[in-house]
């Protein structure tokens, strides 16, 4: 990352408003060096912040130590002018107890001309009374927002005021950076025996391109590979060498208990499977039972139709011959990308890794919730909800996404206490959602929240 395109927010006010105090509180410092002597920090500070996973820059402009009235008026108007020259969004600082004073004027002034973001921060926000001073009108210099209530003392109000910063910040379209490193993405692979798992493997370790290496740090899961692609992803395949094992002692057997605890307890670690089927066969009830699991999982799911240099003669329509009786055969996974590869030959084999990144990617969407409630209002218009049990359809409240990895949602229902939502009516819903957002690849999860009627 590089720090110096992080967003900067800047604290601006006159001396002994609190900048410093908030200035520590934000970057989650101790408060030392501050006193409550006018004046006692002089340099400008700068450091980082992070908030919700996120990080931005906070510059602290120092106090103003001048003599002079006219001095500090001076000096006042020179740090805003420097404020607004390196701010995405300018933190302006006032203290509630003393009130409004000609400087807070001055700077407010000064502020408003610039085209970039203003938050005013009201600290000292001590007693109810104060916190409620902020609607006070005196508090609407120039035309400024009222005053965000903090302590930068106590921390109270903090929250607030940083989700404001975050808010303003992504109006200005600058993007806090995300300091969650890009984590390698856990990939499993799964099949019944004889389709090829082993030579897909063996097709991807071999290949030059990438870098692979067991993952040596960790005595827990010693079977793990770490695959780094040339500009530098990485992926875990996870228990490689135990996917191998496995492949040679199991050549005739079914997929007995052992197979299907093994296979639930690797999905439990993965985000990202790559389900491999052999496009030379029909499917058969192997592939259905792992199927089921992979479903159960609510991981991501790649289907591999594997031999595809099996297939004598290529028409453009065996793909989608496939394609058909494959979805026919597992309708639940018409949301899963489905690729032909050879792990004979080679074919296709590298291109995994695109995919396996964008479903990932696809695993962590977040719909903004206004995006989410236009969806879900047509929706409904367009298809009103059928009544599953009970009397009478439910009337849907509202819908909200509750977690990513995979993308799940709670939709919101008012029913009479016998009343309930028809399944096929949540299958219409899913639908529509996948035609409406990019989910290729990832499961979706609906939950229903029944809210009584009158309640
Ligand atoms: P696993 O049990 O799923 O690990 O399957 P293996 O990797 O051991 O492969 C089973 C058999 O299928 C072996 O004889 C492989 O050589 C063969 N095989 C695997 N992938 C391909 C492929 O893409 N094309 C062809 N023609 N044969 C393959």
């Amino acid at each position: 990352m590089n720090r110096n395109d992080l967003p900067t927010i800047v604290l601006v006010g006159r001396t002994n408003v609190g900048k410093s105090t908030l200035f520590n509180r934000l970057l989650e410092r101790p408060a030392a060096l501050v006193s409550a002597v006018p004046g006692t920090t002089r340099d400008r500070k700068e450091g980082e912040c992070v908030w919700r996973g996120k990080m931005i820059r906070v510059v602290d402009t120092g106090g103003l130590d001048m003599e002079l009235t006219d001095e500090i008026e001076r000096n006042v108007v020179k740090q805003a002018e420097r404020a607004i020259e390196t701010a995405d969004a300018i933190l302006f600082v006032v203290d509630l107890d003393v009130g409004p004073l000609p400087q807070d004027r001055t700077l407010a002034t000064k502020l408003t001309k610039a085209k970039k973001p203003v938050i005013v921060v009201g600290n000292k926000a001590e007693t109810p009374s104060l916190i409620a001073s902020v609607h006070n009108k005196e508090w609407r210099l120039s035309g400024l927002p009222s005053p965000i209530a903090v302590s930068a003392v106590r921390g109270t109000g903090t929250g607030d005021l940083l989700d404001a910063i975050f808010e303003a910040l992504a109006e200005t379209g600058k993007q806090p950076e995300s300091i969650e490193a890009p984590e390698a993405i856990r990939v499993a692979v799964i099949g019944k025996p004889n389709v090829g798992k082993s030579s897909l493997l063996n097709a991807i370790l071999g290949e030059e391109r990438f870098i692979t290496s067991p993952i040596a740090h960790t005595t827990r899961e010693p079977n793990d590979v770490l695959v780094t692609l040339p500009d530098g992803r990485e992926f875990v395949l996870i228990d490689t060498a135990g996917i191998r094992k496995f492949a040679k002692i199991k050549k005739t057997g079914g997929l007995e208990a052992a197979g299907v605890a093994r296979t639930k307890r690797i999905l439990d670690q993965t985000d990202v499977a790559l389900f491999v089927v052999d496009v030379s066969e029909p499917m058969g009830s192997q592939d259905r039972t792992l199927a089921g699991l992979l479903q159960a999982a609510h991981v991501g799911v790649i289907v591999v139709a594997n031999k595809w240099d099996l297939i004598p003669s290529k028409s453009p329509s065996t793909m989608n011959d496939f394609r058909r009786s494959f979805v026919a055969e597992f309708p639940f996974f018409t949301w899963a990308p489905l690729t032909f590869v050879s792990a004979l030959t080679g074919q296709r084999v590298p291109d995994l890794f695109e995919l396996i990144g964008t479903v990932q990617g696809r695993r962590k969407i977040h719909i903004p919730e206004e995006e989410l409630e236009t969806f879900w209002r047509s929706a409904v218009k367009s298809h009103l909800p059928t009544k599953g049990k009970g009397p009478q359809p439910p009337k849907v409240l509202g819908m909200t996404q509750v977690a990513t990895e995979p993308p799940t949602f709670q939709l919101t229902v008012k029913v009479k206490r016998t009343d309930a939502l028809a399944p096929s009516w949540l299958r219409y819903l899913e639908n529509r959602m996948r035609e409406r957002f990019e989910l290729e690849g990832t499961p979706i999860v609906i939950n229903v929240h029944k809210a009584q009627a009158g309640a």
